[in-house]
């Protein structure tokens, strides 16, 4: 979807208020009454209704004519927009320039601030692949009955900005945070290649020490990435070294599945380097071994910046809410090409099992007969010997 900054500056004060009114009216609706929107933004009927119409026009708002009512409902658009707003409205951003990158759950543009420096918005779409198991799931979200994506775009954007403050103020490579609004959060751009973009590296094995040596660190301060993978490791096209990115499905190492997702981790990027520079080391970090020595060096001083992070505002509630919708992913990943790929191998091998254990019984039964054989014609000649 393109984002359109000159909107930014060209919005009436009432047709503002009318965007807000539904974004408020979208909390408890999930498409907003008109009636409703007319006495939140305490403006009159007539002028509601025309708002509504040039709001609906430049695709901030979507009309539903509903079994029960009349309504509209904010689009992803109309969100992007109060996002945005905020955001030039703190100077944090100007303008918007060209989209760099579509993640599977965000989109992501290069904007500038006044003076013209760039930095990356990354606008969250959780939506994009659950909306309906987020459904299926509102008993969990209380009265947020119509919490959808809006709601969790925005928990999602609200825990990668706690993680990634956190990390950059403890000298982790990720990129400088610089603000956050609703689902969006504004960073600083990387001058930088995914790991996945690149064929060559002067030395694999130093950068693969690196990169082992950062899922180490993030152990030792309490810290599992989850997603440490080619796609969110950036290499600085200068001096070649890695930034980490992405983290909203950060989890602490005292997570019930700590270690699973510390052996993902590190699996992914040993699969790498053996798929893409042949590059195979014995040595990588183990899980329990790990932390262990965390907590040696650490010594009682609590270097846990998971305890930081969930100080500082992302709490539990939210991280569970955000969990239940990362474990519909595992659905989606359970139906999806590498996965089913994956089964196919499986199934092949199992029937490849099945039929050399057939064979190895067919051999068996052959024997037997034979050995079977031999004693009765040996039976035989006893007997006509006998007589
Ligand atoms: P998703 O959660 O959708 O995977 P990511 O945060 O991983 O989104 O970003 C997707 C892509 O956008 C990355 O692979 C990278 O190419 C680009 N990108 C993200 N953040 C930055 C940044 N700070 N600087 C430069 N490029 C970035
Ligand atoms: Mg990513």
């Amino acid at each position: 979807m393109k984002l359109d900054a000159t909107d930014l500056r060209y919005i009436t004060s009432d047709e503002f208020r009318v965007l807000t009114a539904v974004e408020m009216g979208s909390k408890n609706h999930e498409v907003v009454p008109t009636v409703l929107i007319v006495q939140i933004s305490g403006l009159r009927n007539g002028g509601v209704n025309k708002i509504m119409g040039s709001l609906a026009k430049r695709n901030l708002v979507a009309k539903v004519q509903n079994s029960k009512y009349d309504g509209y409902r904010l689009t992803y658009g109309g969100y992007d927009y109060l996002a945005m707003r905020a955001l030039s409205k703190r100077d944090s951003m100007y303008s918007v320039g060209n989209q760099i990158g579509v993640g599977k759950e965000s989109d992501i543009y290069i904007v500038a601030d006044a003076e013209g420096n760039e930095m990356v918005l990354k606008l969250h779409r959780l939506g994009r692949i659950s909306f309906r198991a987020i459904k299926e799931k509102r008993d969990y979200l209380g009265k947020r009955k119509s919490a959808s994506w809006m709601y969790m775009s925005r928990l999602a954007a609200q825990k990668e900005w706690a993680f990634m403050k956190v990390l950059h103020e403890h000298g982790f490579p990720v990129p400088r945070p610089i603000d956050q609004a609703r689902h969006c959060i504004l960073m600083g751009f990387q001058d930088a290649y995914p790991l996945r973009q690149i064929s060559e590296v002067p030395s694999p094995g130093k950068l693969y020490s690196e990169l082992m040596d950062l899922i180490v660190r993030f152990a030792h301060a309490g810290l599992i990435h989850g997603d440490f993978n080619e796609f969110n490791i950036l290499i600085n096209r200068v001096t070649g070294d890695p930034v980490v990115i992405d983290f909203p499905q950060m989890v602490s190492t005292s997570h019930e599945n700590a270690e699973w997702y510390f052996n993902r981790d590190v699996e992914c990027i040993r699969t790498f380097f053996r798929r893409r520079f042949r590059y195979e080391s014995q040595l990588y970090p183990r899980f329990k071994s790990t932390l262990s020595e965390g907590a040696e060096k650490d010594q009682g001083d609590g270097f846990r910046l998971d305890v930081v992070v969930s100080a500082s505002g992302f709490g539990r509630k939210e991280a569970r809410i955000l969990e239940e919708v990362s474990v519909d992913r595992f659905y989606h990943f359970r139906h999806s090409k590498t996965f089913l790929s994956s089964t196919w191998k499986l199934s092949k091998m199992i029937r490849r099992k099945r039929v050399t254990t057939v064979k190895r019984r067919r051999r068996k039964r052959k024997r037997t007969w034979e050995r079977m054989k031999t004693k009765l014609s040996s039976m035989k000649s006893c007997q006509s010997n006998s007589s």
